[in-house]
């Protein structure tokens, strides 16, 4: 079977399917496809997070309570040190969602647009007429269907599925998203023992593990979350340690959910002719939290107005009329995330007593009420001199500090034209190949606590 269609969208989870309506909503015919069954999708996990400020930001339909796909909203997180002292507020309204059920209002949200949507119908590889992405194979349970379009939207999640096949000259780096290159979450969702004193409504997250505790539907219920670099094992070692150093409320495992997202930076171009990567496809999560929906979405709107613009009146978007949305994207956001993540790797790198003391000073992470307070020399230097930070860490923080701020100088000035990108990217790499690396942090951790030496039994 063959059909034309402007937009062919691969992936319909949270990055393609708001994509999708952003297209069809400008008057495009715009179709996604995705492998997964109608009610299975989204089903990797249950329950996600989304600041309630990016619905109105992105004009996504808001819910609340009384809709299904509708848990909780909780309006203050916490942030405590190693040691589990000094607690940061910050005050952002979140809510919590059921994963499914969102991701079905906005398949119905991209219908209204005029989205037409293929489930079970999975990308097998893309097309190309003279030398230009065409469109690609699909296949489903009744045979194959070639699709035309003028623009492909990458949006299949870690996989990629359309970038990694991409020839190398085609404009958008087509690398494997690795292991060493993902970030593990696993979440145990557990019943506490003694709701009535130990509730969890609001979310804390211990930075120094990488753990959290989040609420559940159930007021008896919460989530005890950890992510990692490198893999499930590390995780799972990790969140052991992050137990036995934290006091956790007495309760009981219901179930374990596990899954990875991307944790590396993304490629430098999102955009070719007739082609755009988003989402997790494109590794635009934050790399603080692991979090991705609304930094797709960015990167989705900034993209729908850019191709929307360049495929008016029939026209094939070709690189040079779409490339804004790089720059674009780099100033809104790509370049702050781009500089956390070259720095992350050095400013974690201590011990919980020295996290301890840079919770207790507003050194990292700060409360509410402490922006912008206080001289951050001044207090490294009164760590220094009182013993309570290390030479070592201190001088690891100031490499991280520097080489975060080079990178996100070096984004904010992205090329105006693809011409400029060849020698862009050579500094670029060069920048990064002087970033630390969780995955080699994550190794060294590893050996250190005799991993290979003992099986972590569950
Ligand atoms: C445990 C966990 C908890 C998280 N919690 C949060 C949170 O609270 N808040 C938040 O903002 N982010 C969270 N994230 C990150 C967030 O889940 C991702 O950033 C987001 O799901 C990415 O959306 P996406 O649409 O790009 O990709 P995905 O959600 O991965 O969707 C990709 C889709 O593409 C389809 N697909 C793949 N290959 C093909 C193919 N060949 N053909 C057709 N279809 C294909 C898949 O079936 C899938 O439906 C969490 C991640 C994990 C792992």
């Amino acid at each position: 079977m063959k059909r034309d269609v402007d937009v062919l969208v691969i992936g319909g989870c949270t990055a393609g399917l708001y994509f999708a309506g952003l297209m069809a909503r400008q008057g495009y015919r715009t179709v996604v496809c995705d492998c997964s069954r109608q009610e299975y999708l989204g089903r990797r996990y249950d329950v996600i997070h989304v600041g309630k400020e990016h619905f109105g930001r992105f004009g996504i339909p808001e819910l609340g309570p009384g809709d299904m796909d509708y848990v909780t909203t909780f309006r203050r997180s916490i942030l405590r040190s190693a040691l589990d002292k000094w607690p940061k507020n910050a005050c952002v309204e979140i809510l919590v969602l059921r994963r499914v059920g969102f991701i079905r209002r906005l398949a119905d949200w991209a219908k209204e647009q005029g989205v037409e949507i293929l489930y079970e119908t999975a990308f097998t590889e893309p097309l190309f007429e003279n030398g230009r992405l065409s469109g690609a194979l699909l296949c489903n349970g009744t045979g194959d269907i070639q699709i035309n379009a003028r623009l492909t939207a990458d949006a299949s999640g870690i996989s990629a599925a359309v970038r990694t096949r991409l020839p190398d000259d085609y404009g958008v780096e087509n690398f494997v998203t690795g292991s060493r290159d993902q970030f593990y979450v696993k979440l145990r969702y557990v019943r506490l023992k003694h709701p009535e004193k130990d509730r969890v409504e609001i979310s804390t997250t211990w930075p120094y593990y990488k753990t959290w505790i989040a609420p559940r539907e159930e007021s008896d219920g919460a989530i005890f979350g950890v992510g990692a670099n490198l893999s499930f094992d590390y995780a799972d070692r990790c969140f052991k340690r992050f137990a036995g150093r934290v006091k956790l409320p007495e309760h009981e495992l219901d179930h374990i959910e596990q899954s990875s997202t991307p944790y590396r930076r993304p490629p430098y171009s999102f955009v070719a002719g007739g082609f755009v990567v988003l989402g997790d496809a494109a590794c635009v999560t934050n790399p603080w939290s692991g979090e991705g929906v609304p930094y797709a979405w960015l990167l989705c709107s900034i993209a729908a107005e850019e191709f929307g613009k360049a495929m008016k009146d029939g026209a094939y978007p070709v690189q040079d009329a779409v490339w804004s949305v790089n720059g674009r994207y780099a100033k809104a956001q790509g370049a702050l995330f781009a500089q956390n993540l070259a720095m992350l790797s050095g400013a974690v790198s201590c011990t919980p007593e020295e996290n301890d003391y840079e919770f207790e000073k507003s050194i990292i992470f700060e409360d509410e009420d402490e922006k912008g307070k206080g001289n951050l020399v001044l207090k490294l230097l009164k760590g220094l001199l009182s013993g309570r930070l290390s030479w070592k860490s201190l001088s690891r923080l100031a490499a991280a500090a520097g080489i975060g701020a080079k990178i996100y100088k070096h984004y904010m000035a992205y090329p105006e034209s693809p011409q400029g990108l060849a020698d862009w990217a050579r500094k670029a790499d060069a920048l990064w190949a002087k970033s630390g690396s969780m995955a080699d942090l994550a190794e060294a951790d590893l050996v250190g606590m005799g991993a290979a030496e003992q099986p972590l039994a569950e």
